[in-house]
């Protein structure tokens, strides 16, 4: 054997080399990748046999149908819909005069003495402006949608209305 084919052996040997590294590493990519994306283990299993082969076109092909977002992104998303949610609720348990919170069970607003509820006739539970009636005892609640401003003229009148 001459000395020239020897070197072109070597060089095609270290040829294969380099391309048999640079396909395990774009499949390694594509598993990693996978991973972060895809939360079943059987789609990034399937995903990673496509990151191998076919050898470089499977990463292109896995680029194209991969999912957009990291699953970490999704989820810090979710959490930030939930806290945004919570906050809304919260938001409605403030006194509508004074902004001072208030708890759902409150009648008046403790700072500024607003009639936030009804309470119930008979078990003074507070009711919700749309009840009807009452969901604690079963009393029908007598004017609903209106607030109750105690001991005025009016009361004892629709009283005896009834
Ligand atoms: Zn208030
Ligand atoms: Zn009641």
């Amino acid at each position: 054997m001459s000395l020239d084919s020897d070197f072109l052996i070597v060089v095609r040997n270290l040829a294969i080399f380099f391309v048999v590294v640079f396909w395990i590493a774009t499949a390694y990519w594509v598993y990693k990748d996978a991973r972060r994306r895809i939360e079943d283990p059987w789609m990034v299993a399937m995903a990673t046999v496509l990151g191998a082969v076919p050898p470089f076109l499977g990463p292109i092909i896995y680029m194209f149908f991969r999912p957009p977002e990291y699953l970490e992104d999704v989820r810090e998303r979710e959490l930030e819909i939930k806290a945004m949610e919570k906050r809304l609720a919260l938001r409605d348990l403030h006194c509508p005069v004074c902004r001072a919170e208030v708890d759902a069970s409150f009648l008046v607003c403790p700072v500024c003495t607003t009639k936030l509820k009804q309470a119930c006739a008979n078990c003074k539970q507070p009711l919700e402006a749309l009840w009807q009636i009452c969901p604690y005892c079963e009393t029908r609640v007598e004017t609903p949608a209106t607030i109750d401003f105690g001991d005025t003229w009016e009361t004892p009148r629709r009283r005896r209305a009834e």
